[in-house]
């Protein structure tokens, strides 16, 4: 083309996957039809003689989707054996035959996207465009950790001033235990996967007890592109699945994603074991906010704050959960978007028109509504979505009004907003009371004065920063994803210093 791609002015050939596009009507309306078929299949994750479990769907409980069967102590113990003795040769193949099989993973997920799309939908209550970008962000992940592995595994010639030869390599440090959430149940779980793999690790991948479907047709596709069967392996259940591999001698390295204690929890178990120091990559919650000032654009905020707070029912660790907005424009916006959050729909997220589906299970709608309840009682609400009959776990998206950010205590993970008036002269005391949540994940600022976003971004102790535009969506490579603080160790997924951090790095020198 012309025109450089962005890529290619980087100095990258890669691209990010090209998607589904939902507009056209010719593409929407076969995927529908095709999604309807495969409502019929009945899907299994895990093997053995373990306890067995049902994956109903979120947002009707009397769909069965499939079946699980959990991991025993004696499966993990076979399983971190088995990666344990593949780990050398697979380190041994090297990082361009290890990133030609993700890559050829990447064009099986593309292959299978229907079933994944449809798991999204049933096993995770994700709508068709939530559905879609997780998938393409699963084959990003994959791409891009293979791109890196391919460069990482370049050895690095350092200098040798007394002429002496020194040079640095990566390899894998063992096997890594992934611990996913059931937000991104493909993206999320393949991601650490691939940068385990990519550095020459074997890995483990422990799906969340919500999504362990997803995550088993993940695993079949890996090994179906020609991963190892022992390199891989998919570790079935709940916390106490997570909590025994963590503890095995044999896990190397942890990669989780989900709340800040349980990656507490998990740093303590490493710390006890017996044998090495054993590396932990969290990626955790957060409290998220926006700053709206008074030359801010109303639309735009709109739009901003909707698709930040309510898209994927608020289950996403990026999502927007408090709006501080200058007074003086602040009944204006909160008019714009109470609109806009009335003009939603929520319900079944098969139906290609539902804009929010529900929330994961009974647990999360049972503490997002005792929530709400407070919020109601203390007469914070401003605005509720009403709630359309079901037989799922439903949260209706809520609009309420804080005297100050004191009064929120943790994060509420669903489509919740908070908002928050200040004044002008106050945008210090704004960041520094986000600041002192101890998170720092991601913010956004809706501001049109350059002085201010250079302010701000100084000020802030976030992970990403989003200005202008919403908050959510940090897309592979361009926008790597992730915080600081209680918000997570870094590095940051999608960013250039993910996969080296899975590995660790020898340096020979010899002398001449
Ligand atoms: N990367 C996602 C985003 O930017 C959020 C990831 C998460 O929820 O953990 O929206």
């Amino acid at each position: 083309p012309a025109i450089a791609l962005p890529g290619e002015m980087f100095g990258t050939t890669r691209h990010n996957s090209a998607g589904c596009d939902l507009t056209d009507v010719g593409v929407r309306e076969p995927l529908l039809r095709r999604l309807a078929e495969l409502e019929r299949q009945r899907w299994t994750a895990g093997q053995g003689n373990g306890p067995r479990g049902e994956i109903r769907a979120p947002f009707d409980r009397s769909i069965l989707v499939g079946e699980v069967i959990e991991s025993s102590s004696a499966d993990i113990d076979a399983m971190l054996t088995r990666a344990h003795a593949a780990q050398q040769g697979w380190d041994a193949l090297g990082g361009e035959a290890r990133a030609d099989l993700l890559d050829c993973t990447a064009d099986l997920f593309e292959a299978h996207r229907d079933e994944f799309y449809s798991l999204c939908i049933r096993e995770a209550g994700k709508t068709l465009p939530d559905a879609v970008l997780e998938v393409r962000e699963a084959v990003d992940f994959l791409r891009y950790y293979a791109a890196e592995g391919r460069r990482l595994a370049q050895p690095v010639r350092l200098p040798g001033p007394t002429g002496e030869l020194n040079e640095l390599r990566l390899h894998g440090r063992g096997t890594w235990t992934c611990i996913s959430p059931w937000n991104f149940p493909l993206a999320i779980f393949i991601g650490p996967v691939a940068a385990a793999l990519a550095a020459g690790n074997c890995a483990i991948a422990k799906p969340a007890e919500q999504t362990p479907l997803i995550g088993g047709l993940a695993i079949r596709l890996m090994h179906e592109a020609g991963v190892p069967a022992d390199v891989v392996q998919l570790a079935v259940g709940d916390g106490k699945v997570g909590a025994a591999l963590v503890a095995h001698p044999l896990t190397a390295g942890v990669a989780f994603t989900g709340s800040t204690a349980v990656a507490k929890a998990i740093n303590r178990t490493l710390a006890e074991r017996d044998g090495p120091i054993v590396p932990l990559i969290a990626e955790t919650g957060g409290q998220n906010a926006m700053i709206v000032d008074s030359s801010a654009l109303p639309e735009q905020v709109t739009r901003d704050v909707v698709a930040s707070a309510f898209q994927s029912a608020g289950q996403r660790c990026s999502a927007l959960r408090v709006l501080f907005v200058q007074d003086d424009v602040a009944d204006t916006m909160l008019t714009m978007i109470r609109g806009a959050m009335e003009a939603l729909t929520i319900g079944d997220p098969r139906m290609p028109d539902t804009d929010v589906g529900p929330v994961i299970d009974e647990d999360a709608k049972r503490s997002l509504d005792a929530h709400v309840a407070e919020l109601r009682a203390a007469g914070r609400i401003v605005a509720e979505l009403p709630l359309p009959e079901n037989n799922g776990s439903f949260v209706a998206p809520v609009i309420a009004e804080l005297p100050s950010l004191a009064e929120l205590k943790d994060e509420h993970f669903g489509p919740i907003l908070h908002v928050i008036r200040w004044k002008s002269g106050e945008l210090d005391r704004v960041i520094d009371q986000v600041n002192a949540t101890g998170y720092g994940l991601t913010l956004g600022l809706q501001s049109r004065i350059d002085t201010v976003a250079e302010h701000v971004a100084r000020r802030a102790r976030v992970g990403n920063l989003y200005i202008n535009r919403n908050q959510i969506g940090a897309v592979v490579e361009s926008q790597p994803f992730g915080g600081e603080g209680l918000s997570g160790t870094g590095p940051k997924a999608g960013g250039p210093h993910y996969v080296a951090r899975f590995g660790t790095e020898r340096v020979t020198c010899v002398d001449t």
